[in-house]
């Protein structure tokens, strides 16, 4: 396989994180951190990295979290510049934190004019969740609506993060049943499937809602058939992340080895690792 779209890579401003967020990031990584380092000034050096793990594609996951990480709007600005070594292979993630945004709408078509491919909604990491919107953050619903009219995927994290001061209990996927509802036609990708607490409210929600896709980023591949065992149910809307490198994901290519060791049809495995992404994100 040679067409492989892992939709969930962390390249951000890591100057950005506050110190205590930067420590929990290093943690464990210590022996390759100057090459993390690198990777984070110079887009050339993710590009080897990628063709060393047999990866055509990432998407750079960027959101903005002044609270949590440090992470302003400027974020968008750094996801965009750094896709620009090599928009075919680079695909630049943002964000709008409806909080922080005077004019919700405008912000997404300003995402788009840049040539950002999907926006990210943190709810751990921006302190709300995941539909808010029905509880008086309009402005959330205005994004998502933007988007929706847009054409603009949407990913939500779901799960648990363990950086300081991350909420995880806005981490339940239950509430994406709430954004699906309404905004019928936007594409939705839910990142993480709830690891570790909310697998069964994950797969009730990819099953009730057809518009939902699952970014298996951030679950151990040897153990995604544990976490999902009716994986091959939804495999049509399945899609390949790694969430590296974030604590724990050590390396692109022995993610997708492990992956490939799992007992999944060559269909299955070629859906989620290739064609299903492409779909989402069609090549330009
Ligand atoms: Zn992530």
């Amino acid at each position: 396989m040679n067409r492989i779209t892992d939709v969930h890579v962390h390249i951000q401003p890591w100057r950005d994180l506050k110190p205590n967020v930067l420590d929990v990031m290093r943690r464990g990584k210590e022996q390759h951190w100057e090459l993390l380092i690198a990777v984070m000034d110079d887009p050339k050096v993710l590009l080897d990295v990628m063709d060393r793990s047999g990866v055509w594609r990432a998407g750079l996951v960027n959101y903005v979290s002044p609270e949590v990480m440090g992470f302003t709007e400027s974020t968008n600005d750094f996801s965009a510049r750094y896709a620009q070594a090599n928009p075919d292979r680079l695909l630049p993630y943002g964000g709008v934190h409806p909080r922080v945004t005077k004019d919700p709408a405008g912000a997404v078509d300003r995402l788009l004019d840049m040539g950002i491919r999907l926006l990210k909604i943190h709810p751990p990491h921006q302190l709300f969740p995941a539909n808010a919107y029905t509880e008086g953050l309009t402005a959330l619903g205005q994004v998502y609506r933007r988007c929706e009219e847009r054409g603009l995927p949407v990913m939500v994290h779901t799960g648990t993060s363990v950086f300081p001061g991350a909420r995880s209990k806005y981490g339940n996927p239950m509430e994406l049943d709430d954004v699906a509802i309404d905004f019928p036609d936007l594409p939705l990708v839910m990142a993480h499937g709830g690891r570790p607490l909310y697998m069964e409210e994950a797969f009730f929600i990819l099953r009730r809602h057809q518009h939902v896709r699952l970014d298996v980023s951030g679950i151990p591949p040897a153990k995604l058939l544990e976490y999902f065992p009716r994986l091959a149910e939804i495999a049509d809307r399945v899609l390949w992340g790694t969430d590296w490198p974030s604590p724990g994901v050590k390396d692109l290519r022995q993610n997708i080895d492990q992956f490939l060791a799992l007992p999944l049809s060559d269909a299955h495995r070629k859906a989620i690792l290739e064609t299903n992404a492409l779909a989402l994100f069609p090549a330009r």
